[in-house]
């Protein structure tokens, strides 16, 4: 694939993600992938949504701002998309009035991905579709490390709606379904309320970590990710980015907004701070534009994915293979 001209989303009209090429569609499977080091899916699905749907068109607003951002990362110094091929795999289809058939559809083209060798990175959508995504890597290649950012645990059960499957609920199956390695949950900025005193005990039962917003406040970011870093070592680690982890001041543009959350800063300093991890994936979800005022969190969104690229450029780099 080669690189397009900076400004040709302009003269074609038509915006992927970052400006970079969009993958092939005349095959459904991995081979529209190959030779990628990550491909980039947006995940149209808010049927998981308890509150305020909208985040289905977070992939189509994240095309085009992100066309504003450039290549090359100031802090890692690293030409980011001159070092990995990095492709916009296009949306998956998924069908509006069927969750099972989306779970199903987001497992494969996931999967289609990670046979590709390539590491997926998805732009939800509501935070259900996390679970087929960890599903798919985990099929493929054993229990991974998942850094999970987010004002909600989303360890609950059908104990409140009577469904299993919601935004709410991927992580409890992720832990059930032994997706995620033994005490390799590391849950971060969490600060919603809970409906009982033991809301936790899925992720304690698991023995990963919980990082209250409070406990992010008194720690700090930096030092947070290099815990997170000693703790992880190299396993693959997986980061599943819900923005309402992020304060409504910074990201208005969200279902089920909390106050008190991280500043947009520090979301980016953490991101940062995690270089050194090997990252097998990353989801970011909950971004919703119908919400959103002057693109405020859609831009955020696209800085924070654009630094989980960074952190995958990073792992890719020479020098930095030979420091881990
Ligand atoms: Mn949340
Ligand atoms: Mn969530």
């Amino acid at each position: 694939m080669t690189q397009a001209h900076p400004l040709e989303y302009i003269r074609s009209a038509q915006a992927s993600f970052f400006r970079l090429p969009m993958a092939r569609f005349d095959q459904r499977d991995a081979g529209v992938y190959r030779g990628s080091d990550a491909v980039i899916l947006g995940v149209p699905w808010d049927g998981g949504t308890t509150y305020q749907p909208g985040a289905r068109l977070a992939p189509y607003h994240l095309r085009r701002v992100s066309a504003l951002v450039q290549p090359h990362h100031p802090a890692h110094q690293i030409d980011v998309f001159g070092t990995l091929r990095a492709c916009d795999g296009g949306n998956i289809v998924t069908p509006p009035f069927d969750p099972a058939g989306a779970r199903e559809r987001i497992e494969t083209e996931v999967s289609h991905v990670l046979a590709a060798e390539a590491v997926p990175f998805l732009v939800g959508g509501d935070h259900s579709i996390a679970l087929p995504a960890l599903r798919a890597f985990a099929r493929a290649n054993g229990p991974m490390a998942v850094i999970h950012i987010d004002a909600h645990l989303d360890t609950s059960s059908a104990e409140l709606w009577g469904e299993q499957f919601h935004h709410g609920t991927p992580f409890r199956h992720a832990l059930e379904e032994g997706l995620i390695a033994k005490g390799q949950l590391h849950q971060v900025g969490i600060r919603a309320t809970w409906g009982t005193a033991n809301d936790d005990a899925v992720s304690r039962r698991h023995g990963g970590t919980i990082t209250t917003i409070d406990e992010v406040m008194e720690i700090g970011v930096i030092r947070l990710a290099n815990r997170l870093l000693t703790k992880i070592g190299s396993l693959p680690t997986w980061i599943s980015f819900d923005v309402d982890a992020i304060d409504p001041a910074f990201a208005p543009g969200t279902g089920t907004p909390v106050p008190g959350g991280l500043s947009a800063r520090e979301a980016i300093a953490f991101m940062r701070a995690l270089k050194g991890i090997r990252p097998c994936g990353m989801d970011l979800v909950e971004v919703n534009p119908a919400l959103d005022h002057a693109d405020i969190t859609v831009h955020l969104g696209a800085q924070l994915l654009f630094e989980g690229l960074a952190l995958l450029a990073v792992s890719k780099r020479p020098e930095r293979r030979r420091d881990s």
